[in-house]
Parts: C-alpha cells; structure tokens; sequence
C-alpha cells in the first residue's frame, strides 16, 4: 500500500523542492537524475532557493481533465535565484498582471483535488510577491 508518507519520501523533488548536485562536476538537476552528463552517477542532495523572477510565461484558457475549475491559469519558467529553472503554475496572479521578471516565491500548494482515487496532489507552484 502506498501511502501518503512513502510518497513524500520518495518525491522529495515534488515536495521540498529537492534537486540534486552532482558530486563530480557539480552540475544542479531538477527534477533528479540518474546521471549526470559527465557520465557520474554520484550526487548530492541540494536544496533550491524559493525566490526567484519569471522568465517565460503563459495562460491556459483550455485547462486539461482535472484543472477545468482552474482555468484560466498561469504558467511559467522561473528562474531562481541560483540560476536553476523551474516549470510550474504561477498562484494567485490574474493573467493581465504576469510579465518576465515578475518576483515570485515558491510555495507548497495543492496542485489537484482528490479524484477516483481520493488522493489529494501537492507540490510547488510560484506566488508573487507581495
Ligand atoms: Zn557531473
């Protein structure tokens, strides 16, 4: 049975923000991999920073089965403040004021209601500032 501690432990990309450092060459992953492009397979946890800008960014008016009631939302790249890229919703921000290097703060949010299977999603999802 999977429940929802073995899932938190086994994504701590999704639900920490987790990346991973290889210990060779030093190049940052997100989300994880199991090698680097220096052909090294040894990596260190690495924690992202939760501040950053938006680099590139979308609305989506045609949402997907499951984010209908969410739509329209936004979406974007944002850039960290250590220079790593992630691709993520962008909360709490009307369409009309998202531009490129809006500051957003990474958050933990619910990503999806529970469905047919009953488990709520969590993950990150970028704020702006306030
Ligand atoms: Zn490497």
């Amino acid at each position: 049975m999977i429940t929802p501690a073995i899932v938190r432990r086994n994504t701590p990309h999704r639900y920490r923000m987790e990346a991973q450092k290889c210990a060779a060459c030093g190049k940052v992953f997100f989300p994880p991999r199991l090698v680097c492009t220096c052909g090294s397979r040894k990596f260190k946890a690495y924690a992202l920073p939760s501040e950053g800008k938006v680099i590139t960014h979308t609305v989506i008016r045609t949402a997907p089965r499951g984010f209908g009631d969410e739509a329209p939302y936004c979406m974007g790249i944002v850039e960290l403040k250590d220079g790593s890229r992630v691709l993520c919703q962008i909360a709490d921000c009307e369409p009309h004021r998202l531009k490129v290097g809006l500051q957003v703060t990474i958050e933990f949010r619910k990503i999806q209601e529970a469905g047919e299977s009953g488990v709520i999603a969590y993950g990150y999802k970028a704020v702006p500032e306030r």
